[in-house]
């Protein structure tokens, strides 16, 4: 597989209140986000020029830095307004977008109230986190680490620091021949795959864990939404692993990976279903809707 560094491409990043040319968007080595993970950010997409649910991808910047102790010296109106300016400045329609906001380099040690904070927005085109694997569904590994309990960590924010164990996760299970990994929480119950929620789909109900310990996905309530819209019973719950084996369908939800059906989980197979593909299909004519509000009624 070839990359295209992201220190070297074209474009034009939105950066403590300038758009500026996208290889200049650099901080320097001793920022103290880069050493402490001091930093939050988020993960949006942009259908047909709109970018779906922005305002709630802000309101959970402004929180996540909150629970980082930290204030982004921009208003939630002043960021979406900088979000579509980077799509606009780019000439993006259909885009992942990520804002970012990190601590300075004023200070570098454990404590660092003084520091500067920093705001960037990129955005790049994206198709999908797992490309054209998921036509065909994603195979998850079990993950030996856990999502952190809400104790021990800022488990609701969307925190750089918390996907420090998400790569580990990602990266073992990647090497095991697996397409992502399936995270446990640390009491032991299914909790999450390491950049999206997760759903099973057991007799026709849908369930997915209660969001303790990580994020509760804006595409996870979403689909819950679209679900009950469908007359789909949705139940939130913990979820013991030994249930993998009981569910018929399997998916995952996430800004990037968007309604992705999964096919096996360690030795269990699923055969994406008619919830799954109904839900998919949901989501993707939600998203392109103006102002992705459902004003349409389910069929
Ligand atoms: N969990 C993790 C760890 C994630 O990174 C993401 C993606 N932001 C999600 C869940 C799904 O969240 P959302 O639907 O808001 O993108």
């Amino acid at each position: 597989m070839t990359f295209v560094p992201f220190d070297d491409r074209d474009g034009t990043i939105w950066c403590d209140g300038f758009l500026i040319p996208w290889r200049d968007a650099k901080l320097h080595v001793l920022s103290h986000g880069l050493h402490y993970a001091s930093a939050v950010f988020e993960g949006e997409r942009a259908y047909g020029g709109m970018i779906f649910r922005l305002r709630a991808h802000t309101e959970r910047l402004l929180q996540s830095s909150r629970m980082l102790g930290f204030t982004i010296p921009w208003s939630a109106e002043e960021i979406d307004a900088a979000c579509n300016a980077v799509l606009r400045a780019n000439g993006l329609i259909n885009a992942y977008v990520r804002p970012i906001a990190w601590r300075g380099s004023e200070q570098l040690a454990v404590a660092a109230r003084q520091t500067r904070i920093h705001l960037a927005i990129a955005a790049w085109p994206w198709p999908n986190l797992f490309d054209t694997r998921r036509l065909k569904g994603v195979t998850l590994g079990i993950a030996n680490w856990k999502r952190p309990s809400p104790e021990t960590a800022p488990t609701a924010s969307k925190a750089a620091g918390l996907y420090m164990i998400g790569t580990l996760a990602k990266h073992e299970a990647e090497e095991a021949g697996f397409d992502d990994a399936l995270m446990y929480d640390w009491r032991g119950f299914v909790a999450e795959a390491t950049g999206a929620n997760i759903f099973l789909v057991m007799d026709g109900v849908l369930h997915t864990p209660t969001p303790e310990g990580f994020l509760d996905g804006i595409t996870r309530r979403t689909l819950m939404d679209l679900a009950r819209r469908r007359q789909i019973r949705v139940v939130e719950r913990a979820i013991p692993p030994e249930e993998l084996a009981n569910a018929s369908e399997v998916l995952l939800a996430g800004t990037a990976a968007e309604v992705t059906p999964v096919r096996r989980i360690g030795a269990y197979s699923y055969v994406p279903g008619q919830i799954t593909e109904t839900l998919r299909q949901d989501y993707e004519a939600l998203v392109r809707l103006p102002a992705g509000e459902m004003t349409h009624r389910a069929a």
